[in-house]
C-alpha cells in the first residue's frame, strides 16, 4: 500500500480504491488481521524501559556501599575471610531488596500507563467498534469527533464542520478547519493538508469519517517521535521532600559516625574494627531506601486505586488526592446514572406526562416526534440497542417506542447539513431534504431556542409565542428535575440550499418541550455525605437549567436548602474575579456554566487556599482539568482530550469513585507515615546505642555485621508489610491533610528521637548489666534487645493513634508474618551453631532470651502510652 502521489491529491474515491476499502463496510475482520501482521501496531517506539539488570547494579552505586566492600575486602586480607562473606552477603541482601523494591514501583508504573491507552472508533465489516488505537491499521475507517485524539494519519472522507488543533505538530495554537476535497499542489506542508488528519492532534470541533493511511511511525508524529522520546520522571512533592529529607539526614548521619569513629580510636579500640563499624553504621542509619518506599508506595497504591475505579495517570495525583478539599463535579454521568428517560412533554401550552395513544395521527406529536429522531447523531447497533448520546437515545427511543423507525425517516427525509452540537451552543439543528421540501429541524436548552422562534405550533396552525406561559411550563419541569430540551422547525420550501448554514437557525417555529429525567446514582447521596464528615465540599458545575441543577442538588445533600447559592454562567460572567473570590466558598451549584468557566472556579477556589478536585469530559474542560490540584475525567463518557489533560481517569464516570480515590489517598499517605516514623526510629535506636556507649564506658555493643543485620530485618520485610496496613476505621471523619504539611508533623520526629533514645537505653542498659555481672554473652544480647525492639515497635505504630490492641493484633496478616519470620531469623543467628560462627554469636540460655524478650516488649507499652495520650488530647 505504498503511495508515491501524496494522499491529499487523492480525491476520496481514489484513496478507498488505493487502500481497498470502503465508508459503510470498512474491512473485514480477517483483512485488518492480516493488515496487523503486515504493518505492524499502530505504535510510537517504545521509549526504553530501565532494564532489570541496570536497576539491580545501580543498588551498588551508592558510595558508602562501595567503601563498605572495599573495607570487608581489606579486612579479609587482614584477618577473617568470614567477615568478609558474611558482610558481602548481607550488603548483597540489602540490594535485592532495594532492586525489589524499585523493579515493583516501576513495574507498577508501566502497567499504569499501559491501561490508559486511547480508544477509536473504527468501522469494520459494517459495524462500529471501540478499539485500543494501537490496533488500527491502513485502511481502518474511522469515526472522529469533538474531543478525540486523531489515533492514525488520516485522508478525511467526510466532514461536519470539523476543526482540529494541530499546535502537536505545527505549533500553530489555531485550529484548523478540515475539508475533503482533493488539493492539487505538489508538495504541501502538514498545516495546508487540509484534507488529511495527523496522529496525535485533537478534534476541536465538529465531526468527521476518515480513512487510516499511514500508522505508528510512518505518521508524521512518528517522524518527529526522537523528539518526544525523553521521557520526564515527575516526582511528587512527597517524594522530593523526602529526597531531600534523606540527603540531609544521611550528612548528619556521615558526622555522627565520623564521631563515633574518632571517639573509639581515641579509646584505643582497634583503627580497621573502628572503621568498620562506623562504616555499617552508615551504612544501615543513612535512609537510602526511603525514597524508593515512598515511591513504591505510591505507585502499589494507584495500582490499588483501579479496584476502586480510578485510574491514576500522574503519581503526584495520589498524594493530594489525600488533601483534597474541594469537589467540583459534572452532574451528567458523574452524580446522575446517565440513563435519560424521556418522561415530560408541553404541547402547545398543555403539559403531558406520558405520551398518548396513537400520537402519531396527531400532527403536533408527530412533528414532535419526528424531531426528536431526526436531529439526533444516535446509530441502532445489531443487539437491538442504542449508541450514541444518552440524551438523544432517551429522544429516539420515545419516538421509537410510538413506532417511528429512524431508518425509514432519514431515507425519506436525508439529512444535507448540519450545525453540531456543542455545549458552548447548547444546541444543534440539521437540515434535511424530503421529496418535495426542505426543513431545519432544531433542539437545544430552552433559552436558546426560545429567542429564535418567532411562533409556535398550534392545533389549527401557526400561533404567536408567549413568553411567560411558556418560561412557567419551562420552570416547573426544571425544577422537578427534568433536563428540558426545545424543539424547534423551519420550512424552507423546496430549495433549501440558498441559505448559508448560520441562517438556517433563525425564524423557527417552536413545536414543543420534552423533559427528560436522569436518575441519581445510587450511591452518590452516601458519597456526599462521606464529604462533608470528611472536611470535603461538594460543588455541582452542570451545563443544565439552574431548577434542574437545584431539584438535584438538593436530592443528593449537596444543597441543603432553596436559598443555597446558586450562580448561572451568565452571573459568573457578569462577575469580577474580585467579586467571585468573596462567594466563591458559599456556591455550591453552577449551572448553564460552560466549561471554560471551570477554570475561574477552580482558581477562585485556590486562591482562597483550597485543594480542588475537578471533573471534566470535553475538550474545552482540559484547560481546568490541567489547573485543578487533581483533574478527573471519565473512562467511559469522557474525551481523549480531557482524559490526556486529567490526574486520574474515573473508570465508572462515578462521583463515589472520586469518594474512594480520596479514602485510598489518605490511606496511602498514612501507610507511607508509619513506614517513615518505623525507619527513622529504628535508624536513630542504632546511632543512639552505638553513639552512647563509649560514654557510659561500654563497650563496642555491635559489630559490623550485627548493624547490617539489624539494618536489613527491619527495612526489610516488617517495613514494608507497614504499607499494607489495612485503613483506620476514622480516616473518612477527619478534616483533609493541609498539602505543605510535612511528613515529619504532628510528633513525628519527636517520636523517633525518644523511641530512638528509648531503644538505646534498653540495648545499653541489657548490655551494661550483662558485661557487669560477667555474663559472656553480653553482645549476643545487646544484639537480640535491638532486634526485638523493632518488632515491639512496628507492632505499636501500626495506628498513629489507635491501641494495638482495639486494632488486633492480626489484623494486618502480612504484619504479622513479618513480624514471626524476623524473629526466627534472629533465633536462628542464636541458636544455629554455623550462624554463631558467622555472626559471631552465642546460644541464650532460656533465662537471659526472657530478659531480652521482656525488656524489648517495654518499647510497645511505652508507644501505646503515647497513643493513649494523643487520643486523650483528641477527646480533649
Ligand atoms: P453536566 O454539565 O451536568 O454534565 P452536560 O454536560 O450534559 O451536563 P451539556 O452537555 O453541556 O451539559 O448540555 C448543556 C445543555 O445543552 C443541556 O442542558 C441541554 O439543554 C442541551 N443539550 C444537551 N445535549 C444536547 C443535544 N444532544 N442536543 C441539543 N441540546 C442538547
Amino acid at each position: 500500500m505504498n503511495n508515491p502521489i501524496p494522499w491529499f491529491q487523492h480525491s476520496v474515491r481514489e484513496s478507498l480504491e488505493a487502500q481497498k476499502t470502503s465508508i459503510a463496510h470498512g474491512l473485514d475482520v480477517l483483512e485488518a488481521e492480516r493488515r496487523a501482521t503486515e504493518f505492524g501496531l499502530n505504535e510510537l517506539e517504545a521509549v526504553q524501559r530501565k532494564s532489570a539488570l541496570r536497576m539491580l547494579l545501580a543498588q551498588f552505586k551508592d558510595l558508602l556501599v562501595m567503601i563498605l566492600i572495599g573495607a570487608a575486602i581489606i579486612a579479609q586480607i587482614l584477618g577473617e575471610a568470614q567477615d568478609t562473606i558474611a558482610i558481602v552477603a548481607i550488603i548483597i541482601l540489602n540490594a535485592i531488596l532495594g532492586f525489589t523494591q524499585e523493579f515493583r514501583a516501576e513495574r507498577a508504573m508501566e502497567a499504569l500507563q499501559a491501561l490508559s491507552t486511547p480508544l477509536a472508533k473504527v468501522r469494520r465489516a459494517g459495524q462500529i467498534q471501540t478499539l485500543p488505537a494501537y490496533q488500527l491499521v491502513p485502511g481502518d475507517i474511522v469515526l472522529l469527533e469533538a474531543g478525540n485524539f486523531v489515533p492514525a494519519d488520516l485522508r478525511i472522507l467526510e466532514s461536519f464542520q470539523l476543526s482540529i488543533d494541530e499546535s502537536t505538530l505545527t505549533g500553530e495554537s489555531l485550529p484548523v478547519d478540515k475539508q475533503t476535497h482533493s488539493l492539487s499542489a505538489e508538495s504541501l506542508p502538514i498545516a495546508d493538508q487540509k484534507n488529511m488528519a495527523f496522529k496525535g492532534t485533537m478534534v476541536t470541533a465538529g465531526r468527521a469519517v476518515g480513512l487510516i493511511v499511514r500508522i505508528g511511525m510512518n505518521t508524521e508524529l512518528g517522524r518527529i517521535a526522537k523528539l518526544l522520546k525523553e521521557e520526564v520522571e515527575v516526582r511528587t512533592p512527597l517524594q522530593n521532600r523526602i529526597a531531600q529529607f534523606a540527603k540531609k539526614l544521611s550528612l548528619a548521619v556521615l558526622g555522627l559516625c565520623l564521631l563515633i569513629f574518632l571517639s573509639g580510636l581515641w579509646r584505643g579500640v582497634e583503627p580497621v574494627l573502628m572503621f568498620m563499624t562506623a562504616l555499617s553504621l552508615a551504612v544501615a542509619a543513612i535512609p537510602e531506601a526511603l525514597p524508593a518506599v515512598v515511591t513504591m508506595s505510591l505507585a502499589l497504591g494507584a495500582r490499588a486505586m483501579i479496584r476502586r475505579n480510578a485510574l491514576i495517570r500522574k503519581l503526584p495525583a495520589v498524594e493530594s488526592l489525600g488533601s483534597v478539599t474541594y469537589i467540583c463535579t459534572d452532574k451528567t454521568g458523574t452524580l446522575t446514572e446517565n440513563r435519560m428517560s424521556a418522561q415530560a412533554f408541553y404541547l402547545h401550552h398543555k403539559s403531558f406526562a406520558s405520551i398518548p395513544d396513537a400520537a402519531t395521527q396527531n400532527p403536533l406529536w408527530n412533528s414532535l416526534l419526528r424531531a426528536m429522531t431526526l436531529n439526533t447523531d444516535v446509530s441502532l447497533n445489531p443487539d437491538g440497542s442504542w449508541q450514541g448520546d444518552p440524551t438523544e437515545i432517551a429522544l429516539v427511543q420515545a419516538a421509537h417506542d410510538q413506532g417511528l423507525v429512524k431508518e425509514d425517516l432519514e431515507k425519506a427525509s436525508p439529512r444535507v447539513a448540519e450545525l453540531p452540537f456543542s455545549s458552548e451552543r447548547g444546541m444543534m439543528s440539521t437540515v434535511h431534504q424530503s421529496q418535495d421540501r426542505g426543513f431545519v429541524i432544531t433542539k437545544g436548552a430552552p433559552e436558546r431556542v426560545l429567542p429564535l422562534c418567532q411562533d409556535i405550533m398550534g392545533p389549527n396552525g401557526l400561533e404567536a409565542i408567549d413568553q411567560d406561559v411558556l418560561l412557567k411550563a419551562i420552570d416547573s419541569m426544571a425544577l422537578e428535575g427534568f433536563r428540558v430540551l426545545a424543539f424547534a422547525k423551519r420550512d424552507l420550501g423546496l430549495h433549501p440550499n440558498h441559505l448559508e448554514l448560520s441562517e438556517y437557525e433563525q425564524n423557527l417555529t417552536l413545536i414543543g418541550l420534552v423533559g427528560l429525567i436522569d436518575p441519581p446514582r445510587s450511591e452518590a447521596k452516601e458519597a456526599v455525605r462521606l464529604c462533608q464528615s470528611s472536611g470535603i465540599k461538594v460543588v455541582m458545575i452542570t451545563g443544565d437549567h439552574p431548577k434542574t441543577a437545584q431539584a438535584i442538588a438538593l436530592k443528593l445533600g449537596i444543597a441543603h436548602s432553596v436559598s443555597d447559592e446558586v450562580m448561572t454562567g451568565q452571573q459568573l460572567l457578569e462577575t469580577t474575579d474580585e467579586q467571585l473570590l468573596a462567594k466563591v466558598l458559599d456556591i455550591r451549584v453552577y449551572a448553564r456554566a460552560a466549561p471554560d468557566q471551570k477554570i475561574r472556579i477552580v482558581k477562585a477556589l485556590q486562591t482562597k487556599g483550597e485543594i480542588v478536585a475537578m471533573t471534566g469530559d470535553g475538550v474545552n474542560d482540559a484547560p481546568a482539568l490541567r489547573r485543578a490540584n487533581v483533574g478527573v475525567s471519565m473512562g467511559k463518557g469522557g474525551t481523549d482530550v480531557a482524559r490526556e489533560a486529567s490526574h486520574v481517569i474515573l473508570l465508572d464516570d462515578n462521583f463515589a469513585s472520586i469518594i474512594e480515590a480520596v479514602r485510598e489517598g489518605r490511606k496511602i499517605y498514612s501507610n507511607i507515615r508509619k513506614f517513615v516514623r518505623f525507619a527513622l526510629s529504628g535508624n536513630s535506636g542504632e546511632i543512639w546505642t552505638l553513639f552512647l556507649a563509649p560514654f557510659l564506658g561500654l563497650p563496642i555493643p555491635l559489630l559490623p555485621i550485627h548493624i547490617l543485620w539489624v539494618n536489613l530485618v527491619t527495612d526489610g520485610l516488617p517495613g514494608l508489610a507497614l504499607a499494607m496496613e489495612p485503613e483506620e476505621k476514622n480516616i473518612m471523619h477527619e478534616p483533609p491533610r493541609h498539602p505543605e504539611e510535612s511528613v515529619f508533623a504532628l510528633g513525628l520526629w519527636q517520636h523517633s528521637v525518644w523511641v530512638g533514645i528509648l531503644t538505646a537505653a534498653l540495648t545499653l542498659g541489657v548490655l551494661a548489666w550483662a558485661y557487669h555481672t560477667g555474663h559472656a554473652h553480653w553482645q549476643s544480647m545487646a544484639f537480640t534487645v535491638l532486634t526485638l525492639v523493632q518488632m515491639a515497635h512496628v507492632m505499636a505504630i501500626r495506628s498513629e493513634t489507635e491501641s494495638t490492641f482495639s486494632l488486633g493484633f492480626t489484623s494486618n496478616k502480612y504484619l504479622l508474618g513479618a513480624v514471626l519470620c524476623t524473629l526466627a531469623l534472629q533465633m536462628a543467628t542464636l541458636y544455629i551453631p554455623s550462624f554463631n560462627s558467622i555472626f559471631k554469636t552465642a546460644p541464650l540460655s532460656l533465662a537471659e532470651l526472657g530478659l531480652c524478650l521482656g525488656v524489648s516488649s517495654l518499647v510497645f507499652f511505652a508507644v501505646e502510652i503515647e497513643k493513649w495520650f494523643k487520643r486523650r488530647r483528641r477527646v480533649g
